[in-house]
């Protein structure tokens, strides 16, 4: 039976809930197994809801969609190798948070929530408030009041009430816990089934490479909610033996706000308290992530290790995507340096890399025009 289970004290309970955390505060996991005959998918639409048995949301439960996912899986040049990257900086509003959303806020529309609060560093923001809009649910985003003007607007045009708060991204985090006391929270570090909509990024690469996983994803490690997505896609897709291995988990973060690169690093078992700098990488800076000591098991266990990139790699890397076509905002340019990063440094011949594209440019156009 699909349940949730608290990842502190080990309590199940049911999905039926519009519950985001266990009763002793813990965080809550999806205990989950999927069934998927991948023959039916031919005949399936080039959607992430091609994978709709693998999603633990009950048959009968409607979905929230716009057609999002399958995005293209290109091979982008980095120093002379190729490593293929999946284009999510094109879904709907802007980044791979439609993923999330979709499945999220299909959730809160079938428990028959008309209420949602979210907080958000800006793209995940802008995902939950677009999906609302579709579904009729009302919602309040809490983003920090410095955060790039188009994605406030963005929020704000979808209709969603948007609360800028004055203050770090911490401070936005303590306001928001407020106000989910009474009201659903839809986080997407908190909820799981947000990463039960960003691990279809998982199956995605995999059918795409012909039911093939690659020996290396490099993916980002803010909150974690395209790794630990991913992580539990490869994990499920190596069960139904879809994949005959799990690929090394790389996860990058910038080195102004790098609290897991140190837990790594230093085998630490808490998250540790980091000082923060300014970074390009606004949408990956946060400093205490609430599934940090997850993000660091699931990369330690997939064999993989977590890189750092200073804003100069950032900015370089920016340019040179640029360069080659593909407009990407500041913050998924941390992942592409810590591509090339990984190229220069660890890749070994024949090695099959897949990294992502996370955000698009014109999110962040005059933050772009700037540099
Ligand atoms: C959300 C996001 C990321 C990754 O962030 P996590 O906090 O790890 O989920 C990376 N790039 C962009 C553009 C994003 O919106
Ligand atoms: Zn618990």
């Amino acid at each position: 039976m699909t349940h949730f289970t608290c990842t502190n004290c080990r309590k199940t309970h049911t999905i039926t809930s519009p519950r985001w955390r266990c009763d002793c505060g813990g965080l809550l996991d999806i205990n989950f197994t999927p069934h998927l005959d991948v023959r039916l998918l031919k005949k399936r639409k080039p959607n992430l809801w091609r994978y709709r048995e693998a999603i633990p949301l009950p048959p009968e439960a409607g979905i929230i969609s716009f057609d999002e996912g399958f995005t293209p899986l290109l091979p982008v040049n980095f120093d002379g190798r190729e490593v293929w990257v999946k284009q999510d900086q094109l879904f709907g509003t802007g980044s791979y948070k439609d993923r999330g959303a979709a499945v999220l806020i299909s959730q809160a529309a079938w428990l028959g929530v008309n209420h949602v609060v979210e907080d958000s560093s800006g793209n995940a923001g802008c995902a939950v408030a677009a999906y609302c809009a579709r579904a009729g649910i009302s919602c309040d985003i809490y983003v920090p009041a410095d955060n790039s003007p188009a994605k406030l607007a963005q929020i704000a045009r979808y209709g969603a009430n948007l609360k800028a708060i004055p203050g770090s991204r911490e401070d936005t985090a303590a306001a928001v816990m407020q106000a989910a006391e009474n009201s659903f929270y839809a986080s997407h570090s908190w909820n799981p089934f947000f990463f039960h909509g960003t691990k279809t990024w998982a199956y995605e690469v995999c059918e795409q490479l012909g039911w093939q996983a690659p020996d290396t994803v490099i993916l980002p490690a803010g909150n974690g909610t395209l790794l630990l997505g991913a992580a539990i896609g490869f994990k499920e897709l190596f069960q139904m033996g879809l994949i005959k291995r799990r690929p090394r988990l790389v996860a990058v973060q910038a080195a102004g706000c790098a609290p897991l690169v140190k837990m790594f690093n230093e085998d630490l078992n808490v998250v540790p308290a980091v000082q923060k700098t300014a970074t390009l990488a606004e949408g990956i800076a946060i400093a205490a992530p609430v599934r940090g000591a997850q993000m660091v098991a699931a990369v330690r266990e997939s064999g993989g290790f977590f890189i750092s990139v200073d804003e100069g790699e950032i900015k370089t890397s920016l340019l040179h995507i640029h360069h080659q076509g593909y407009f990407i905002e500041p913050t998924s340019a941390a992942v592409t340096a810590g591509v090339s990063r990984y190229v220069a440094q660890h890749a070994a011949a024949g090695e099959m890399i897949v990294s992502t594209f996370t955000g698009h440019g014109l999110k962040a156009g005059d933050k772009i025009a700037k540099l």
